[in-house]
């Protein structure tokens, strides 16, 4: 007789992913739990999930094929979007910026994330976007914008001090869209677009390889670079304030290219290297491979573009449609100074760079834990 092998599941969740000290508290898991209605697990006040009823888990694995921290469907979703070491597929890198000066006025960088949204918003491709929105001075929610005011209220990454620095120490950087995603759904026949780190877009792929509703609903995936995320502990923000002689009560916006850049309200720009992060650093972020999303249909982030431009990797063929479309109606525009080929080529190297140390740095984590 054959042993029945069964599927992973939250034992071995627990094991692999929360034993190691690398869940991400995304809460994935627990909102597509298959076992959500009776309720088997639950986020725990401490962060990573936990059972709230042991008896009511199914054993179905769901769990642990979904959760970005595990790695078990890594071949069919290289196969799927023909994977290219530490970059991905691609079909075009190029340089841009919004056509929109009240885009510009609010964008992280060069604002074409909340321009291509606002283009397949206005021509009714979707019914609305997985975004994430400014809460009080610092915090962010996953929020789900329907129309081009709200997206443009959550594009940027400035912060209101006005009421002082009260609440940074529950900041972080990374805002769990994921768990938002089946709250959305008022109708099967619904388009949405979804903006997320890499570990999120690589969870919205595994639950589309899976068939796991709702993820059908997601017709286009915006990916955003990412080489670590942060939270905002008081010792780690001491720490920082000390070395670079400056105050978070200072800070206007924060921005994450090659380093994490602190623009003050008196302009002053601060540099801090990655290295030097570690003090708030999520340790989940170490056993982390993916630097540009490579399974989103379009990529961005800061690195390899001037100020006020948004390096923008395009990736699979409804990607490539939907951006030549946003270009040729005139939401985004590409300076021609800015996509020289030696420019291009420039920008590709910074990515691949990047690609390459960030998979270098997991390895290194992995060897570690073993
Ligand atoms: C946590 C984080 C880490 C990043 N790390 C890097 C990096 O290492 N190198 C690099 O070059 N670029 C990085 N980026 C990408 C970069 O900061 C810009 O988001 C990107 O260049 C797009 O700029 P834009 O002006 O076109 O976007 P905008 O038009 O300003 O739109 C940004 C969109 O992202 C959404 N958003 C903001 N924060 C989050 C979040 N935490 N999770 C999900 N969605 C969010 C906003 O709601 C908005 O829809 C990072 C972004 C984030 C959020
Ligand atoms: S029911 Fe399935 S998805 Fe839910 S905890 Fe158990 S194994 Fe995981
Ligand atoms: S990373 Fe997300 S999906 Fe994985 S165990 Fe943690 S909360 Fe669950
Ligand atoms: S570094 Fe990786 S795990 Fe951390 S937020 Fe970015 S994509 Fe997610």
């Amino acid at each position: 007789m054959v042993d029945e092998v069964l599927p992973k599941s939250f034992d071995d969740l627990i094991k692999d992913v929360h034993e190691l000290g690398i869940c991400g508290e995304c809460g994935g898991c627990v909102s597509f739990c298959s076992a959500h209605e009776i309720k088997a697990i639950e986020m725990s006040e401490s962060g990573p999930p936990r059972y709230y009823n042991k008896d009511n888990c199914l054993k179905c694995g769901i769990c642990y094929l979904i959760c970005p921290q595990t790695h078990v469907l890594d071949k069919e979703l290289n196969e799927r979007y023909d994977y290219k070491v530490s970059i991905g597929n691609w079909l075009k890198i190029t340089s841009n910026q919004a056509n929109s000066e009240e885009i510009l006025k609010n964008a992280t960088d060069g604002g074409a994330v909340t321009a291509i949204l606002s283009y397949l918003l206005d021509r009714n491709l979707i019914n609305g976007a997985i975004v994430s929105k400014k809460e009080g001075p610092f915090n962010r929610v996953p929020f789900f914008a329907t129309t081009k005011e709200e997206l443009i209220e959550a594009a940027g990454s400035h912060f209101d001090l006005s009421q002082g620095v009260v609440g940074l120490e529950n900041y972080n950087t990374f805002i769990p869209t994921i768990a938002k995603l089946k709250k959305v759904v008022s109708s099967d026949m619904m388009s949405i677009a979804v903006v997320g780190t890499p570990c999120q877009i690589m969870s919205i792929r595994k639950m589309q390889e899976l068939s796991i509703l709702p993820a059908h609903i997601i017709k286009y995936t915006l990916g955003l670079f990412c080489n670590l995320n942060f939270s905002f502990s008081t010792e780690g923000r001491k720490e920082l304030e000390e070395k670079f002689n400056f105050s978070f009560s200072e800070v206007e916006k924060m921005n994450i290219k090659e380093e994490l850049i602190l623009t003050l309200q008196n302009q002053k720009s601060i540099q801090i290297d990655f290295n030097e992060l570690g003090g708030i650093t999520r340790a989940a972020c170490y056993a982390c491979r993916d630097f540009s999303n490579v399974y989103a249909d379009i990529s961005f982030g800061g690195l390899g573009s001037q100020d006020g431009f948004t390096t923008t990797v395009i990736r699979t063929k409804i990607g490539e449609e939907i951006y030549n479309n946003a270009l040729k109606e005139g939401y985004i525009k590409e300076p021609n100074e800015f996509n020289t080929s030696v420019k291009k080529s420039e920008m590709l190297a910074k990515v691949i760079g990047f690609g390459k140390r960030k998979y270098e740095r997991y390895a290194k984590a992995l060897k570690k834990r073993q």
